[in-house]
């Protein structure tokens, strides 16, 4: 890892890492005038990475554009698009796109495998340690992964919607040490630069707090194509800084986007906090969805704080249909999340046990009973400080 400081460049980054995941958003994929791929950037792209490569450096493409595609060939216009107009998109999208992708690195003699994920592959622990598995075997084998999120078969309520946080998870499970989110945005801004005269770029985030989100919630330029904003790229960036990974944040407009970085091209790094040494851990409060909540009273938020399992005798409210093995969201009176966890008990069990002494528990289930709800092996606080920090 390149040493943090105030000079950090993203050269020194990208020359330090190992293993690279590169987003790349629909704005850079397609061309908003005719719709057609920009296979000439992809070339440049596809060079940039092979010339990073030769320091043995892996990398793994996550990237959007199907539906911008398959819309264009489908005919379906600039307009909103229903649900399954936008998974019929997808599916003409996206062997354009892989095809392209192929094309792109032939030159350079590599080999791409599309891969295409859903929610569940990345919150449902086995499917995550299965998509691992594939993941490191495709670089093991030396060919280049290109990401997406399945589209065609991903609703509305069980989606990423945006492949930044998608590219986040990604990087978590390859264990990657950078993370680049190329779009038509070039960094951070303290405000949107193209309305106030005096916003400055931010080259350098340490710290995911309040202050950086508030310049995202601000009119900061949202991209026209795809589907990730400011707030969306700060979000994946949190959840890559998490797992020890840093994060480019730049634009990739201009052809060979990474070696304009290379050689000093405006972009905001963020560096890892405190990284989650334990992979397991890691992906448990790098999920996007927990599927519920737990409320728990002042006494296990201070046990909590010191390394304690959580024990429903601090519990006194659930929400949502969770069931044992699920991660679930810990939250105090005032809820706010102060961590997260797998539940050894789901839902329906979890209201009969409120309150209860490890004790009393097995004789209110009638059967012998885990004592605690959340492990303090299975269990992540997030930094007690800050609510919003990384
Ligand atoms: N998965 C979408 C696509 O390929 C893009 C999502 C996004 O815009 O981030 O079209």
């Amino acid at each position: 890892m390149a040493a943090i400081n105030d000079n950090l460049t993203s050269g020194a980054v990208l020359g330090a890492a190992r293993r690279i995941v590169i987003k790349a958003g629909s704005s850079l994929l397609s061309d908003a005038k005719n719709g057609q791929l920009r296979q000439s950037w992809m070339a440049s792209l596809a060079q940039d990475l092979c010339e990073l490569g030769r320091n043995e450096t892996q990398f793994i493409m996550v990237s959007s554009g199907a539906v911008a595609l398959g819309r264009k060939a489908l005919g379906l216009g600039d307009g909103a698009l229903a649900l399954e107009q936008k998974q019929a998109a997808a599916a003409v999208g996206q062997p354009m796109l892989a095809g392209a992708w192929q094309h792109a690195f032939t030159p350079c003699g590599l080999v791409t495998a599309q891969a295409l994920l859903t929610l569940e592959d990345t919150e449902n622990r086995r499917r995550w340690l299965n998509s691992r598995s594939t993941l490191e075997a495709l670089l093991t084998q030396g060919a280049v992964p290109i990401i997406n999120e399945n589209d065609t078969v991903a609703t509305d309520e069980i989606r990423y919607g945006d492949n930044d946080r998608l590219a986040a998870r990604v990087a978590q499970m390859s264990g990657a040490d950078v993370l680049v989110l190329l779009s038509d945005i070039d960094g951070l801004w303290s405000a949107d630069p193209n309305r106030h005269g005096n916003a400055r770029p931010i080259p350098l985030v340490t710290k995911l707090d309040d202050t950086i989100l508030t310049m995202a919630e601000g009119p900061n330029p949202v991209s026209n194509h795809g589907s990730g904003g400011m707030i969306t790229k700060l979000e994946a960036a949190r959840l890559a800084m998490r797992s020890g990974c840093t994060v480019i944040l730049a634009s990739g407009v201009g052809e060979h986007p990474l070696a304009a970085l290379m050689t000093g091209a405006r972009a905001t790094i963020f560096t890892p906090s405190g990284a989650v040494r334990d992979a397991r851990k890691g992906w448990i409060a790098g999920t996007i969805q927990p599927a519920g909540s737990v409320y728990i009273d002042a006494g296990a938020v201070q046990a909590l704080a010191g390394g304690a399992s959580l024990l429903p005798v601090g519990m006194y409210r659930c929400d949502g249909n969770f069931t044992r093995g699920d991660v679930v969201a810990i939250l105090d009176d005032s809820g706010h999340e102060l961590g997260r966890g797998i539940a050894s008990y789901g839902a329906e069990e979890a209201v009969q046990i409120f309150r209860l002494r490890s004790e009393e528990i097995a004789q209110k289930l009638g059967y012998s009973a885990r004592a605690a709800m959340i492990h303090r092996d299975d269990l992540v606080m997030h930094n007690k400080d800050k609510r919003h920090d990384g």
